[in-house]
């Protein structure tokens, strides 16, 4: 190992001269792994512990009209994505109404008996429908698809 392999010893440290030091996480893996492209357990571990920002352990309800907070439960099951059921039933609700509103909208639009002012019109509520849509996203994961082992039962 060359001379210019070896790491400061302060290198790693969180702070420097009693401030903070932010650090990410790739930059505290090469900083850990020094020149080697394979990078370690031990490095990634020591990495993960001292970069920054750390990953939050708390995050807004996904329903945009509510302001609770999920906490991360750890390593069970899917991550919480709602503070209730009502809130996932009221995401998924709204989602799928606007999605339908849309859909009623656009096929008026592409009507060619709609007239270009209707259209214009048309065009100012779909947009509006898309803009409340976009805090909507599908968050559902992936659908739980049966396998073909599997008999339905006669
Ligand atoms: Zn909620």
């Amino acid at each position: 190992m060359s001379p210019s392999k070896q790491q400061e010893p302060n290198q790693l440290q969180r702070s420097v001269n009693g401030l903070p030091m932010k650090i990410s996480l790739s930059t505290a893996v090469k900083r850990s792994s020094g020149d080697t492209s394979e990078v370690r357990a031990t490095d990634l571990l020591e990495a993960l512990a001292i970069c920054e920002p750390q990953p939050a352990t708390s995050a807004r309800c996904l329903n945009p009209s509510c302001s609770n907070r999920c906490s991360w439960n750890g390593e069970k099951g899917r991550p919480k994505k709602f503070c209730s059921d009502t809130c996932r039933q009221k995401h998924e609700t709204t989602r799928r109404r606007l999605e339908e509103e849309i859909s009623i909208i656009d096929g008026v639009m592409d009507n060619p008996q709609t007239r270009p002012g209707q259209r214009k019109v048309l065009s100012s509520h779909r947009a509006q429908r898309a803009f409340e849509l976009a805090r909507y996203p599908d968050v559902r994961g992936p659908r739980t698809v049966s396998s073909p082992l599997v008999r339905t039962p006669r």
